[in-house]
């Protein structure tokens, strides 16, 4: 769910943004948002994700109850179950609430007014806080794009900038929420800056993994891809949450002030995809996201090194493929042809990446 598309910035990537009063700019009451959280639960989603612009005008107090409505909404539906135990049939899962990118968990602790340049980790935390109490579950992975000051100054002036973005995922960490991460690249980065992206996000994921009793190695790096070693699970969040997933996100031009620029091929797009694995071998899953490339090239990438294929999108206006349409659906079942036409054994799982059983539109936790 995009809750509004007024946006206090104007990055010269983004066609979603409007100023308020421009044509076709919205914002969602708490009484859509209520009507949207029904329409996923009876539809049998696991999660709602839910972004959108840095509203000037909104209160802080409109997320948390946002945050609370679509909880009683979604508890209302699925019989006010606190927490299903796994592997209970009987027992619906529970909607996930993934919400807000840390530019926006920046600009509601700005709006609370508890911002302060000082100290900006305790207002982030005070946001957070507020918000997990309000039914918040998780933090996508937006805003990132490229960690580089020069990047950030030319193309996404008045983003916060990477030092800050850690911070707010940092934060989250530490109050046992998990996260995810992106890198949007192909636009004016250059291949050495997206490493040092993804370094890090590394080094960041090595202080919540060692949170969580991981051993490091002596340069201070744990890694996750080596045979025989653990996962994280959503059960060690009570020490603290971790990165997830890394979502690659190539550049598309069309529509945005930087519309002369290419973006990135397609083979670029899969090597991208082979590099982030081998970076991070830290984190759990590399994501191929199809909503933005297609499900023929998720396949592909697959095949280089992503293990995530997300999700059955319906609606996501903030990245269109070519500007063309909102409307980006696909079936559980054209996912599963493509993940088997690839060679692999599809698992669905929930935002947490526990895997899910499902009977049509009733779903609930495999042990
Ligand atoms: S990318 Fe986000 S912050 Fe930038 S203009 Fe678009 S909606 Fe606003």
């Amino acid at each position: 769910m995009n809750y509004s598309n007024v946006c206090a910035l104007s990055c010269k990537f983004c066609e979603f943004y409007r100023k308020r009063g421009d044509e076709g700019a919205y914002e969602h009451s708490i009484e859509d948002v209520r009507r949207e959280a029904r329409g996923a639960v009876e539809s049998g989603a696991t999660e709602m994700h839910i972004v959108g612009g840095l509203h000037p005008y909104l209160p802080f107090e409109y997320y948390t109850d946002m945050m609370r409505a679509i909880r009683e909404e979604a508890d209302a539906a699925a019989g006010g179950l606190e927490s299903p135990p796994p592997c209970d049939t009987s027992a619906p899962g529970r909607l996930h609430i993934k919400a807000f990118t840390a530019v926006e968990v920046v600009h509601l602790a700005k709006i609370a007014k508890v911002y302060k340049q000082s100290d900006r980790k305790a207002g982030i935390r005070h946001v957070l806080e507020k918000l997990k109490e309000a039914g918040l579950g998780s933090l996508p992975g937006g805003g990132a794009e490229v960690f580089d000051d020069r990047i950030h100054d030319e193309a996404f002036k008045g983003k916060i900038r990477s030092d800050v973005w850690l911070d707010v995922h940092r934060v989250a960490h530490e109050l046992g929420l998990n996260t995810n991460a992106t890198i949007l690249y192909g636009h004016i980065d250059h291949a050495d800056e997206r490493l040092v992206h993804m370094d890090m996000l590394r080094k960041a994921q090595d202080e919540a993994l060692t949170r969580l009793g991981y051993e490091a190695a002596a340069d201070g790096s744990v890694t996750l891809t080596r045979a025989g070693v653990a996962q994280p699970t959503p059960d060690m969040t009570t020490r603290g949450g971790y990165f997830q997933t890394i979502i690659p996100l190539p550049f598309f031009p069309d529509g945005s002030d930087l519309e002369a620029l290419p973006g990135p091929g397609g083979l670029e797009n899969l090597r991208t995809i082979a590099v982030s694995r081998l970076m991070l071998d830290n984190f759990p899953h590399v994501k191929a996201f199809w909503i933005m490339q297609t499900l023929g090239m998720a396949q592909l990438m697959l095949q280089c090194g992503a293990d995530d294929i997300d999700g059955t999108v319906v609606w996501y206006d903030i990245t269109k493929v070519g500007g063309s349409s909102t409307h980006q659906e696909t079936t559980a079942w054209d996912l599963q042809q493509a993940i088997r036409e690839a060679g692999l054994e599809p698992v669905e799982r929930d935002t947490l990446y526990r895997r899910v059983e499902r009977d049509g539109k009733k779903w609930w936790l495999s042990a």
